[in-house]
């Protein structure tokens, strides 16, 4: 099982057969806090799709309830840049520390 702690909140990751709902490859539902990302897709566009998902839960967790505030190509560029932070080794020690201080 797993989850993403997000504001504190326990989002649980759930990997459906298929496409979420037939047309896309992830959703957030906000209320269950559950992120669901299709089985089907490739290692790199998983992770795209899981920090995508992550980046609405961000938004509904800073107090952005409503679609206008979820605009998907505002959410697709901030996806890009923050996948950058996790996939750049040299930021392997703040992101450790992070979880270390996180934990404390
Ligand atoms: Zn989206």
């Amino acid at each position: 099982m797993a989850y993403l702690y997000i504001a504190g909140i326990k989002y649980k990751i759930e990997f459906t057969e298929g496409l979420v709902d037939n047309e896309t490859m992830g959703m957030c539902l906000y209320d269950q806090q559950k992120i669901r990302v299709s089985k089907e897709l490739n290692p790199g566009r998983s992770v795209q799709t899981l920090i995508h998902e992550a980046v609405h839960a961000v938004l509904f967790e800073a107090g952005y309830h409503t679609d206008k505030d979820h605009d998907e190509e505002f959410i697709d560029r901030v996806t890009a840049v923050v996948t950058t932070i996790f996939a750049d080794e040299r930021n392997n020690e703040l992101v450790q520390m992070m979880q270390k201080g996180l934990n404390e």
